[in-house]
């Protein structure tokens, strides 16, 4: 690796050369649980947990043994060849997700889950179903297909034009969801939880007139649980609090333990494609499959899902005991919880950098705290008092 003398010097280098990304005022060199350290040694309090990726905190030591052991024996071979380390990670998947989802592909990215989603959906439906139905609002990654179920037009406009087919219906809108969904509809996609548009739990009716509209027009229902699942909210997955079943779910964010890794999980009916046309490299790579098969059984022995629940309650009570008109509303489920604040999220967000605590933004007037679901009463009770001396 080369050397740099100082934090600057590394920011300035990734400033030169990376084509996309915009650079913030810190470098981030290493992780410890619910914190991270900056090249200069300074202790921050990650509440974005890089959007929650984080769940079971910075250098987990299960995760971090997993992907050591594997990288020790190989680290790549065509998933034509099994291995122990994927084997685990698809049973585990398929154990922890509802009994009528029997299939489970991995992948890299969230996004190229929901690919596989919107492929199984239209190449397995006999009669050639085509259409994609998504939410206003929705954000479901940056690749065509993910793109063209993605609301916000700062996503979709300078790519376009976007793949055909693709319908928006109006968030928590029941009537507009009936009104769309037909018997040319392949697949509805969803967040229970919206994360990018705002943190917006959808109500028990918008989810089950999803699941009946699904079922009456022979559809897939699709739950994009790739922030809100894993414990985030308070359950395994963000539609446990619905009782409600979808047809397939995409995980990705938390499941890696950092690792990039992603899965759709979906009924049998999704997976009758025609032989050979659907694949990927580098699918079920096995250090990603090791870090995530450790992930996934922290988050579930430890029961971090009630955890979220717990802690999330403190963390919502202590936002909304905030006195401050610049805090318009607290909302959230369990660990998934956004300030709605007046005036723009990002200068709350560098405010609270400058008091140790780390966040996000979800759209620009909503503070998003993602933290890693390891969290205790302490960790909480600083963030809160971090917003409230910004605000
Ligand atoms: C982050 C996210 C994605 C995209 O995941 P990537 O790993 O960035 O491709 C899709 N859906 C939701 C709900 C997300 O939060």
């Amino acid at each position: 690796m080369k050397e740099y003398p100082d934090m600057e010097s590394v920011i300035a280098a990734e400033k030169d050369v990376e084509a996309v990304f915009s650079k913030k005022p810190l470098s981030i060199e290493e992780g410890d649980g619910v914190y991270v350290y900056d090249g200069e040694g300074e202790e921050y309090l990650d509440f974005g947990a890089s959007y929650g990726v984080m769940a079971v905190g910075h250098s987990n030591p299960s995760v971090v043994e997993a992907i050591r052991e594997q990288a020790g024996k190989y680290t790549y071979a065509q998933a034509s060849y099994a291995t122990k380390a994927r084997a685990s990670l698809l049973e585990r998947l398929k154990q922890h997700t509802p009994e009528a989802l029997e299939r489970v592909f991995l992948t890299n990215a969230g996004t190229e889950a929901n690919e596989t989603a919107f492929k199984l959906a239209r190449a397995s439906t006999p009669e050639g179903k085509t259409k994609v139905v998504a939410a206003e609002n929705g954000f479901h990654g940056r690749t065509f297909g993910s793109i063209s179920a993605t609301y916000k037009k700062k996503y979709r406009q300078p790519f376009e034009p976007t793949v055909p087919e693709f319908e928006f219906t109006g968030f928590d809108d029941p009537e507009s969801l009936k009104e769309t969904v037909d018997d040319d509809t392949a697949m509805v996609i969803l967040e229970p939880v919206q994360g990018e548009g705002g943190v917006q739990p959808a109500s028990q009716e918008y989810v089950e007139t999803a699941r009946d509209v699904c079922s009456d027009h022979d559809s897939y229902l699709v739950f994009d649980e790739i922030q809100a699942g894993l414990g985030r909210t308070g359950r395994l997955w963000s539609h446990q609090h619905y009782d409600v079943t979808p047809d397939a779910l995409t995980t990705a964010k938390a499941l890696g333990g950092g690792m990039p890794v992603s899965a759709l999980v979906c009924r049998e009916a999704m997976t009758e494609i025609p032989k050979g046309s659907h694949g990927g490299t580098y699918c079920g790579n096995p250090v990603a499959a090791a870090a995530a098969d450790a992930a996934v059984e922290h988050i579930v022995e430890e029961d971090l899902a009630a955890n979220a629940a717990e802690k999330g309650e403190r963390l919502i009570e202590g936002l909304r005991e905030i006195d401050s008109d610049r805090v318009v509303e607290v909302r959230g489920r369990g660990l998934m919880v956004g300030v709605q604040v007046r005036g723009r999220a990002g200068r709350y967000l560098s405010g609270m950098a400058q008091e140790g605590v780390l966040a996000l933004p979800a759209g620009s007037n909503v503070i998003r705290m993602l933290p890693p679901l390891t969290l205790e009463d302490e960790h909480v009770d600083e963030a809160v008092e971090a917003v409230e001396a910004v605000v």
